[in-house]
């Protein structure tokens, strides 16, 4: 026997937590899908928890105008439902003379992104504020902040759940048929059954491709390879000299070595951009030496031994280190697309979707009404 619902969403990460409760909110009947047995069991759980201003996407982009809407969002979710966060504020310093013109480019892309509260720093003026960093100009940006990003999730969910939505967990898409005789799907697990639904929105994160792989009927030529950038994190094992977020400025594929202390206290360095194959976590404790020096690079002073290996979080990229022609935005693919009425799939949502993830859920959800 099929089943029917009016929304399936493949996938509990933040991404998915959020739109199942913006349509839920909306009144329909949701069904969230989720191969795991808890939520937030893949990239959301792996990454640096920080709240994004929206500075260094270009100017247009999805990630732009999705981060510095859900930033705004984000703060007041976190506000209303007690969601642990704190506005720290960030310093992006250029650790050399050369890299003062990479800030004022930031500085332009933030201004066009609707970032209007970059300050510039003196030398002087950064160094009162964070007296260990070495630099030779930075820029502090107050809107930055860091989540409890767990907690977000489960107030999401309670959100969702509190609005109608279902959660099924150890119940993984096996595959589906989107023919034009409307979307089913084979979903594995204890019970495989089958559900046939009018709105389907693919949130599996890195697996989102071999998803939608799965779909008969959708054309393979709208689905964008994968490629994985693994991002290393290595803990300081004593007490921050930081009180802000700390970043370089951005390398190729990430945002630098930052230092960020989450909101257990803990400071973690990262991450770091390694391209992979394949979806394995083990942080190499080799990799130590070239965090030593990029941590150097800005804090000259930290002393040896005090890194160890932390976690990893694997960011789903769209297109690898040569680059590629679906780019590096977040795409958010609809009917105008693949033809396929009801069907969203969600692809390459690597940061800064976490800050990002409530915009994508009223973006999707405005999609949904149209179709
Ligand atoms: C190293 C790193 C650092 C980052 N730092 C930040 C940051 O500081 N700030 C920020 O804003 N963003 C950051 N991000 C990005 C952010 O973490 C992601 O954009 C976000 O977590 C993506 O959430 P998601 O729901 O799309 O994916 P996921 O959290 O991976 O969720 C996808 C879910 O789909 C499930 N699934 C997969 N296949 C199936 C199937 N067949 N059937 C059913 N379920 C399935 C998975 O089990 C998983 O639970 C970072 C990312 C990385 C990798």
């Amino acid at each position: 026997m099929t089943e029917h619902v009016d929304s399936v969403v493949i996938g509990a990460g933040v991404i998915g937590i959020a739109v199942a409760g913006q349509l839920a909110r909306a009144g329909r009947e949701v069904i969230v899908l989720e191969a795991c047995d808890a939520i937030g069991s893949g990239i959301s759980s792996r990454n640096s928890e920080i709240i994004h201003a929206g500075i260094y996407y270009p100017k247009d982009s999805l990630k732009a105008r999705l981060c510095v809407a859900g930033r705004d969002l984000l703060y007041t979710f976190c506000e209303s439902h007690g969601v642990e966060f704190k506005r720290s504020g960030k310093l992006i310093v250029a650790t050399e003379q050369a890299e003062v013109a990479t800030l004022q480019t930031i500085f332009e892309k933030a201004k066009a992104n609707g970032v209007d509260d970059l300050q510039w720093l003196t030398v002087k003026q950064a160094q009162a504020m964070e007296p260990h960093v070495r630099t030779a100009g930075a820029l502090f940006s107050p809107s930055t902040g860091i989540v409890d990003s767990h907690g977000l999730m489960l107030a999401l969910q309670g959100d969702a759940e509190e609005n109608g939505a279902v959660f099924a967990f150890s119940s993984p898409v096996t595959g589906g048929q989107v023919d034009g005789c409307g979307i089913v799907l084979e979903v594995g697990g204890e019970t495989p059954m089958r559900i046939s639904c009018d709105r389907l929105v693919n949130a599996a994160g890195l697996h989102a491709q071999s998803v939608a792989r799965k779909l008969e009927g959708l054309a393979p030529e709208t689905i964008p390879p994968t490629f994985y950038a693994r991002g290393n994190y290595f803990i300081l094992g004593m007490k921050s000299p930081f009180r802000h977020l700390v970043y370089p400025v951005p390398v190729p594929g990430g945002l630098g070595t930052h230092s960020v202390l989450d909101m257990g206290g803990q400071t973690k360095f990262g991450p770091d951009v390694e391209w992979v194959d394949s979806l394995v976590y083990d942080v190499d404790p080799n990799r130590a030496e070239r965090f030593y020096s990029a941590i150097r690079r800005y804090w000259p002073d930290l002393p040896d031994g005090v890194l160890q290996p932390g976690y990893a979080g694997i960011r789903p990229k769209l297109a690898g280190p040569e680059g590629g022609k679906w780019g590096t935005d977040f795409v958010v693919q609809g009917p105008e697309c693949h033809a396929v009425a009801g069907l969203i799939n969600l692809y390459g949502i690597e940061s800064p979707g976490l800050t990002s993830s409530l915009a994508i859920a009223k973006w999707v959800a405005d999609l949904l009404s149209k179709t």
